[in-house]
């Protein structure tokens, strides 16, 4: 057994703090040392006095140094997060989990189907696989979000579409006239009647709510994406994130420990993966 103490927490100063839409905000943060992770891997974040809550981080795993986190305000922890300003002091924790196997992606279509602040999750695999771009076959970005106005990222899409093998597919639920869009509307997964890639050996990597998570990965397999390819992380509420408070039990697996990145093919059998 590792002495490493698991609840060990790194001080993480807060350099920048981007409001991304009216629900969900970026934080830059700088860790006392440089912390090493995998693509896929979560967080504890925490505040002191406040409490914790897990996250993915949304920048590539290369970026050791620094890092960001993107966090939708969904409840007591995230509230309070929301209020951190530039130069506060954060927890890191962690990492924890299973990531994305990034090998098996390599030389293949990978489309990345993200709803709203699971976007954020995706963005860390999409900045990481750019750094190898040309290892990819090609990368679809499919985003979809409530209206405009919840469209995160909106500033880095031309960075990730320089790549003549990246491409940025988005939609949303609901726009009125006033939003001025001239996109698609509609859930996310109408954007997989628009795309072109060969589903027989592609991958789907799915990231969103329980219910987009779902809908999404029925979807994908209409459309003949096979089960063994589909990647779900599964963001079931945890606290403790390796295993001992059991909150994140999915029939025989934790999500926090063999997870959070499961395929579809593991865990379709298993009780209540959607709730
Ligand atoms: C592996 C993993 C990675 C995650 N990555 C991100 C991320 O990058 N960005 C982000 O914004 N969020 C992410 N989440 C979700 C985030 O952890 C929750 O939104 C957060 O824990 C809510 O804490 P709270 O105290 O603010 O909410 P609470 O006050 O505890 O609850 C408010 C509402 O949020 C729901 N909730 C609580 N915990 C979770 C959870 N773990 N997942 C989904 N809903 C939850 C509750 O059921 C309740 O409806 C991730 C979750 C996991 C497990």
């Amino acid at each position: 057994m590792s002495d490493k103490n698991p609840y060990d927490v790194l001080k993480a100063d807060v350099l920048e703090v981007i409001e991304e839409s009216p629900t969900i905000k970026s934080f830059y943060l700088k860790p006392e040392k440089p912390f090493e992770f995998a693509t896929g891997q979560f967080i504890e974040l925490s505040l002191p006095g406040i409490g914790e809550a897990p996250f993915t981080p949304s920048s590539s795993h290369y970026e050791k140094e620094k890092m960001w986190v993107t966090i939708m305000n969904a409840g007591f922890v995230t509230n309070e997060i929301h209020k951190v300003k530039k130069g506060d002091v954060m927890g890191i924790r962690g990492p924890y989990g299973r990531g994305y196997p990034l090998d098996v992606f390599k030389g293949k279509d990978v489309l990345l189907l993200g709803g709203g602040v699971g976007l954020a999750p995706l963005r860390c695999l999409l900045q990481t696989m750019l750094h190898d771009v040309d290892d990819y076959k090609s990368i679809t970005v499919c985003f979809g979000a409530r209206t405009p106005a919840d469209m995160i990222y909106k500033d880095q899409i031309d960075d990730w579409t320089k790549y003549k093998t990246v491409a940025h597919l988005c939609t949303v639920d609901n726009c009125k006239e006033a939003d001025n869009w001239n996109g698609r509307t509609g859930v996310v997964t109408v954007l997989l009647d628009d795309i072109t890639i060969d589903p027989k050996d592609a991958i789907a990597v799915v990231c969103g709510p329980p219910i987009m998570m779902k809908f999404g990965t029925f979807a994908l397999l209409d459309k003949g994406f096979k089960a063994s390819n589909i990647y779900l992380s599964m963001e079931k509420k945890m606290y403790c994130g390796f295993g001992q408070c059991r909150h994140c039990v999915m029939g025989k697996y934790y999500a926090c420990k063999d997870g959070p990145v499961f395929t579809y093919e593991e865990i379709k059998n298993e009780e209540k993966i959607w709730d």
